[in-house]
């Protein structure tokens, strides 16, 4: 049976039904109205004014991908300019493929790329030498909990050195729902108060950060990408799987079967609660050693890199900044020669 004809052009025929709406849309249909969509929600939320200069968090992967592409479509309407800010995480065999991807995107959009690394920004500590350093240990916490403390004071620090004034990242409607139940499970009322909006606005000096594929579902992240013949890096991290993040993602498969409006009823919930003045987290602080947002004495990161250099010289975050260190575990600047952080290093 050939295919209906597309609802909004009416000339080409359908190639797809939306998933949200059931809409039957030719590719090049489908593609303005998902790049609308994403004008409407950085227009409607206010997220990046004129003459913004904005980081973007560029993994390799569809999400960052599809987002980069998409301001960039949107940049001249905007009145933005773009700057892509990758990290390199140190881990072998994956992401150096995913920073390919990302080279060849900044090279065929002409977009400027800097890429900040763990080794340079945390005294030598890459996340294979966090995950040799941890197995074993009896620790709760997965390798994606101190990636994901890490990489976000990485990519703080690589927008603030390319000069940026806002940071995007690629998150997608399904990454925010399972978060949202990630924060429900852990019963971490103030993540879940904090995560419910479009992003932050850059509390205590940290640069403003938004999502503004937060409502686009992962389907049609990857149809937008398949119709705009992306090149991106589809790999899983190598440490994905030990991740409770996974749970959540079945958890939220099996609530869309049974309720198809579940990721977004999700992303909804955590909006409406975050407006609730109880369920407002109390105005942070800033981290006594480095400088950066904290809830406590130390920032995360200084909290999870106290951990990793138990009995070794303090760790320079972001060197130049407020009461930082200069040693990382692998001494001083200069002595890269020395053995990997994890062999030297105590495990906790
Ligand atoms: Fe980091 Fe986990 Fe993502 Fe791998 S899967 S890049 S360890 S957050």
């Amino acid at each position: 049976m050939p295919a209906p004809p597309c609802t909004s052009c009416h000339a080409a025929r359908a190639a797809l039904r939306r998933p949200r709406s059931g809409q039957a849309l030719c590719g090049a249909c489908f593609c303005a109205a998902f790049e609308a969509e994403v004008l409407h929600t950085v227009l409607a939320g206010r997220l990046l004014p004129p003459n913004a200069v904005v980081a973007v968090g560029a993994s390799g992967g569809k999400d960052s991908t599809v987002l980069a592409h998409v301001l960039r479509e949107l940049s001249p309407r905007l009145g933005i300019s773009l700057h892509l800010v990758a990290v390199d995480e140190g881990i072998g065999g994956y992401r150096d493929a995913a920073l390919a991807a990302v080279k060849r995107q900044a090279a065929r959009w002409e977009l400027p790329l800097t890429i900040v690394a763990y080794a340079d920004l945390f005294g030598g500590w890459t996340m294979d030498a966090v995950a040799r350093s941890t197995a074993g240990s009896g620790r709760s916490r997965s390798c994606c909990t101190f990636c994901g403390v890490l990489r976000r004071r990485a990519l703080e620090e690589g927008a603030r050195r390319v000069g940026a004034t806002h940071i995007v990242t690629g998150h997608n409607a399904d990454d925010m729902a399972e978060t949202v139940l990630m924060n429900f499970l852990r019963g971490d009322a103030g993540r879940l108060a904090r995560g419910g909006g479009l992003g932050s606005p850059g509390e205590g000096g940290a640069l403003p950060r938004c999502r503004p594929l937060q409502f686009a579902s992962q389907k049609e992240v990857v149809l937008y990408a398949h119709f705009r013949r992306l090149d991106y890096f589809s790999e899983e991290c190598v440490y994905a799987p030990e991740a409770f993040r996974g749970h959540a993602r079945d958890l939220l498969k099996r609530l869309e079967a049974a309720r198809p409006s579940a990721v977004l009823d999700l992303v909804h919930s955590a909006e409406r609660l975050a407006l609730v003045p109880a369920a407002r987290p109390p105005r942070p602080g800033s981290c006594s050693r480095c400088g950066a947002l904290a809830s406590r004495d130390l920032c995360q990161a200084c909290a999870l890199l106290d951990g990793l250099n138990r009995g070794r010289p303090r760790l320079a975050i972001g060197k130049g900044r407020r009461g930082l260190g200069e040693e990382g575990p692998q001494g001083a600047p200069g002595d890269r020669a020395q053995p990997p952080a994890s062999e030297t290093i105590p495990a906790f």
